[in-house]
């Protein structure tokens, strides 16, 4: 089949069908780019609220630009790989110095800013400028892919920039954001992944290849994923009084920068906690086992045992922290909810 046959049905279903989103409402550069970097990770659903608040609090990119590092994060907090939101603030001051506190309109230049992807560029330039750019992830790969049966592998940089090229030249000039949104549309509730595409009420049935032949499964072709590591944790909630310790991670690696309770690698017992924990300076009172929670990042699990542990004097190695300063200036990340919810479920019976 010839790609051209789609922009039309598409374009007729998308303007009938297309999801009311906050960002769709008034597709201003700096709201685009952060929806699209919000929604790189997330759900449509999840992102909503935290969109919402995020360009409330921060409405521009000078206001980005200046954003406290713990307020930032503290704005991203539950949204996960943090290093997005990081790139937001230097891609923001980037354009500030460069571009006068704006998004430059042209694709190859917000390629060069932080964070932004031949994928994001495309998206911005074509939704918040009209550009012709195209905007290919993996929604719209997978739409692809199955309306003309290529078995192509989509793990390959070169296939990838392939298929870009084949969405650049059916993008209907006048309507290029709008097309490269149907397309992401199309992927994200009807050309569904995982066994569940609803052929039955796509408006390119009648042209898809995939769905002639009766096997839209087999697409996309990719390389299959590494298994996950997994790495055992043991998570310490230590209590001294009201207040309970926290500490900053480093500035480099998985949630960089981010605060989180004490942990230590692999399952202690309970008389290697207590060594460990006066080889911080503290005598622990009582310890009591809280539960196990596990974490899935992109490359990496986290199975924790965690454990709730009175001692008697604070040590200086960490910040001792009541519930309201770590809801209100101390981002913990979504990682150690399961401890975090704990914590304040005991809350209810003494002031941690
Ligand atoms: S007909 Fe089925 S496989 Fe083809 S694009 Fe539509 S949902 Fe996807």
């Amino acid at each position: 089949m010839v790609l051209g046959w789609i922009v039309e049905p598409l374009l007729a279903w998308y303007d009938r069908n297309a999801r009311v989103l906050p960002w769709r409402e008034e597709p201003t550069p700096y709201r685009v780019w952060i929806s699209e970097i919000m929604l790189q990770q997330t759900r449509v659903e999840a992102v909503k609220p935290y969109f919402e608040r995020f360009v409330s609090q921060l409405p521009d990119i000078t206001a980005l630009a200046e954003a406290d590092d713990d307020k930032l994060m503290k704005l991203w907090e539950g949204l996960g790989y943090y290093s997005r939101a990081r790139n937001l603030k230097k891609a923001a001051q980037l354009a500030a110095e460069e571009f006068g506190g704006r998004l430059p309109a042209a694709y190859d230049e917000l390629l060069k800013l932080p964070g932004i992807g031949p994928y994001t560029a495309g998206a911005i330039s074509s939704i918040a400028f009209g550009i012709p750019a195209p905007a290919v992830d993996g929604n719209v790969l997978r739409v692809i892919t199955r309306v003309t049966a290529d078995y192509s592998n989509v793990s390959d940089s070169k296939v990838k920039r392939e298929m870009e090229e084949k969405v650049r030249d059916i993008l209907p000039p006048a309507r290029a954001g709008d097309m490269n949104q149907a397309l992401m549309e199309l992927g994200a509730t009807v050309c569904l992944p995982n066994g569940l595409p609803k052929c039955e009420i796509c408006p390119l049935k009648e042209i898809c290849e995939a769905e002639r032949q009766g096997n839209p499964l087999d697409f996309p072709q990719k390389n299959t994923k590494k298994a996950r590591k997994i790495e055992e944790k043991t998570v310490l909630l230590l209590i001294c009084g009201k207040k309970t310790a926290i500490r900053k991670r480093q500035e480099k690696g998985l949630l960089a920068g981010l605060y989180e309770f004490p942990n230590l690698d692999g399952y202690l017992s309970d008389e290697q906690i207590r060594r460990q924990v006066e080889k911080w300076g503290m005598q622990m009172v009582s310890i009591k086992e809280t539960g196990k929670a596990k974490h899935i990042f992109s490359h990496v699990e986290w199975h924790m045992k965690g454990f709730q542990v009175d001692v008697e004097q604070e040590s200086a190695r960490f910040l001792w922290t009541t519930k309201e300063e770590r809801q209100d200036r101390f981002p913990i990340p979504s990682a150690f909810q399961f401890y975090t919810k704990i914590l304040e479920k005991e809350q209810g019976k003494a002031p941690y």
